[in-house]
């Protein structure tokens, strides 16, 4: 198979220990690259024991600094990736952290699109108001990572059809799609419901507010084996 895909190689690989705000620990390797096609600094986080359980799993996650760090309930990135980690610690393989903040479109633009919701347009309108495609991801960076590590036929962590889709024409071979958990809070229902709608995400069919549900963590709640998105 002839790869469009440039070669990246690992640049370092830091042992960092993880402790999440309820509690959960463990321990990542974490690779940074050298020629990642983007330039941008992407991460890829090893956690358990990448195939001794077959295929890696890995978990592409787009960046969100209101989601991941300081846990906005706009969107439910910090229960997805606090969902990951744990599934991928379990299993053996990779979160990659992809530095995608907004779907691609940078964070002030991700806030500037909130402002628009907040006027009425949903999270895919708000996008192409500000001039921008609904969704601007690109995983060759994703790709270029998961070569250099040699994690070329992976079990994918993902409701976004895009991903997978993306990844397989990127000479990653798709094992297995394996859907994320459902991560509902009053504040992200309408969000989560415009994913499952116009993203294509499959397991978000259906979403509805359950009450003041908290948006931790429900692992493997969606059911596994179904094509997922996020
Ligand atoms: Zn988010």
């Amino acid at each position: 198979m002839t790869l469009s895909v440039p070669v990246a190689t690992i640049r370092r690989r830091i042992r960092i220990p993880l402790r999440f705000v309820d509690g959960y620990t463990t321990t990542a390797g974490v690779y940074s690259f050298t020629g990642l096609a983007d330039g941008l600094p992407h991460l890829a986080l090893e956690l358990g024991r990448p195939g001794a359980a077959g295929p890696p799993l890995v978990r592409p996650h787009s960046e969100c600094l209101t989601g991941d760090v300081f846990g906005s309930q706009r969107c439910d990135c910090g229960p997805q990736l606090r969902e990951a980690v744990e599934r991928v610690a379990e299993h053996g393989g990779y979160v990659l952290y992809l530095r995608q903040e907004g779907r691609g479109i940078g964070l002030y633009d991700k806030l500037d699109a909130y402002a628009l919701q907040d006027s009425g347009l949903d999270t895919y309108d708000a996008n192409v108001a500000l001039g921008h495609g609904t969704d601007e991801r690109d995983y060759t960076g994703a790709a270029q990572m998961l070569h250099a590590l040699d994690a070329t036929r992976i079990r994918l962590l993902s409701n976004n059809p895009d991903k997978g889709a993306q990844l397989a024409g990127l000479g990653i071979s798709i094992a297995e799609h394996i859907a994320t958990g459902l991560h509902l809070a009053e504040a992200n229902a309408g969000y989560l419901a415009t994913k499952a709608r116009r993203g294509g995400h499959g397991a978000l069919a259906g979403a509805r507010p359950r009450g003041h549900e908290t948006p931790a963590a429900r692992p493997a709640s969606a059911g596994r084996g179904t094509l997922d998105t996020a």
